[in-house]
């Protein structure tokens, strides 16, 4: 492709970035295709000959762009909401077009120096000690697996030559994390190879936070028993309800019981950057490690997760390894190599994008979208407390909202389930708005999340209104459980 035919596609694809950016509401949030629709619209095998590129878009616009689901649409309520806003979405553009690869600092100085830049800015803003040195991974999950990969290189001697297997000086090993906590911490252990049962999940309380006085007993029955506790992830905004694990009183547990302390932070992390919410955090600075996620509600385009370590030595210790054709003068200078905090020897250039976004916004506006996006989650959680055939199903301390409909007075919990999975489908299938789910205690709960920066009141309201409709729908039509 010559530089005249780049521009030139380069400029239409602008034109449609921008349309799309402005009004994504054109869509329905969910596309409506089946399974395989996709893959039966395209060919099998690849072509031989080279196609135009005008050809291609005109494949992506008849098949793909149907069968997208519309995250950057303000109706978009589901898990947790997000943003590819357009200054990280135009970082994108550049960050593919320059193809660095943050590997060394030789190999990009800018984007090694950047990344340290950029998550330094961000960990003052969230008012976190310089202690804690950031590296940027692709997503949370990658970053708790190196928290609990670093965990278990401090505590078990010998790891990185002896491995587990076979070691009789190496007994059962813990980790513990809440009920609630999120799936990413079960795939760590089980990667890890320490087995899916050295997962202890405590219990949570009726607000749905860990409690700590179960983790330290448990921690103390697990010692009695042989086995040799490493590492517990508290999380300040639940995936399910956003609920915050007691994170001081976990602290005090893990420094007396020499604990590594990871707390997955990856979505409610940047309301730290709120003074009014930065209580939520007490405690956060004690932890080992932290994870937040700038791709979840930091308006910044997937993907991209700042891992803060205040041991990044102990990082380094389990991953770093430099074969001949890697070493350089300036490594042996003391410069970061990017290389040696992590499993991967690749980096992208993800900090251009979290640069462009913070600077663009500046903390004044990102403060004022986060403010307003827990405004609107409060507001409709009123109107859900107002209307008595619905019912909160946990409190909502930042964005997310958990509810259900509890049309009359006598359902069995079963027929409440059938009922809200019922009412769910019927919302989405509108294709205004798109709200997920989860089970709490047992229960089919409705999650509707608010993240996305063009999300305003009259979105959340709409939401509100095509529950209660289809709520009356459902009854006019004889289609209730019973
Ligand atoms: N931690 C929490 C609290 C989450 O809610 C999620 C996903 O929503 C994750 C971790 C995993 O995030 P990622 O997709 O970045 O791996």
């Amino acid at each position: 492709m010559d530089s005249a035919e780049f521009r030139r596609h380069g400029y239409a694809l602008v034109e449609w970035i921008a349309d799309y950016l402005a009004d994504a509401e054109r869509y329905p949030v969910l596309p409506r295709v089946e399974p395989g629709d996709v893959r039966r619209a395209l060919p099998a095998e690849a072509p031989e000959q080279g196609e135009l590129f005008e050809t291609i878009i005109a494949d992506f616009d008849r098949v793909l762009v149907p069968a997208l689901t519309h995250w950057n649409h303000p109706g978009f309520f589901g898990y947790f909401a997000i943003t590819a806003s357009a200054p990280g979405v135009l970082a994108e553009f550049l960050a593919a077009a320059l193809n660095q690869q943050a590997m060394l600092w030789r190999t990009s100085p800018a984007a090694t120096e950047l990344e340290e830049v950029s998550l330094g800015w961000l960990r003052s803003l969230m008012g976190l000690p310089d202690a804690f040195e950031g590296v940027i991974y692709d997503t949370a999950s990658i970053s708790t697996l190196h928290a609990l990969a670093a965990a278990r290189e401090a505590a078990v001697p010998g790891v990185r030559e002896l491995g587990l297997a076979g070691r009789p000086d190496v007994g059962a090993l813990r980790v513990y994390c809440s009920e609630h906590a999120h799936s990413s911490v079960d795939k760590a252990v089980i990667l890890l190879g320490l087995g899916h049962h050295a997962l202890r999940k405590i219990p949570a309380d009726d607000q749905f936070r860990m409690q700590a006085t179960a983790l330290g007993e448990a921690i103390k029955a697990d010692r009695a028993a042989g086995i040799l506790p490493l590492a517990v992830v508290a999380t300040v905004g639940t995936t399910s309800t956003t609920s915050i694990d007691p994170v001081r009183e976990t602290a005090d547990i893990c420094r007396r019981e020499g604990l590594w302390l990871h707390v997955d932070a990856a979505y409610a992390g940047v309301t730290a950057m709120v003074p009014e919410y930065r209580s939520r955090f007490d405690g956060w600075e004690e932890a080992d490690s932290i994870v937040v996620n700038p791709h979840k509600w930091l308006f910044t385009p997937f993907d991209l997760s700042a891992f803060y370590c205040r041991r990044m030595d102990v990082v380094r210790q389990a991953f770093s390894l430099v074969p001949d054709y890697l070493a350089t003068a300036e490594g042996a200078r003391g410069v970061r190599n990017l290389m040696d905090t992590g499993i991967q020897l690749g980096r992208r250039f993800r900090s251009l994008k979290l640069w462009m976004v913070l600077r663009h916004f500046g903390a004044e506006g990102i403060r004022a979208a986060i403010v307003e996006h827990i405004r609107l989650a409060q507001l409709f959680g009123r109107w859900i407390d107002e209307d008595s055939r619905f019912e909160r199903m946990a409190p909502t301390p930042f964005s997310v909202v958990c509810f259900r409909a509890s049309p009359e007075p006598g359902l069995t919990d079963a027929e409440l389930d059938v009922f809200n999975e019922r009412l769910l489908d019927a919302v989405n299938a509108t294709g205004e708005v798109f709200l997920s789910h989860t089970r709490l205690n047992g229960a089919f709960v409705l999650r509707l999340a608010i993240g996305h920066l063009r999300t305003t009141e009259q979105h959340v309201g709409r939401a509100w209104e095509l529950l209660k409709e289809h709520l009356d729908g459902a009854r006019v039509r004889g289609a209730r459980v019973r």
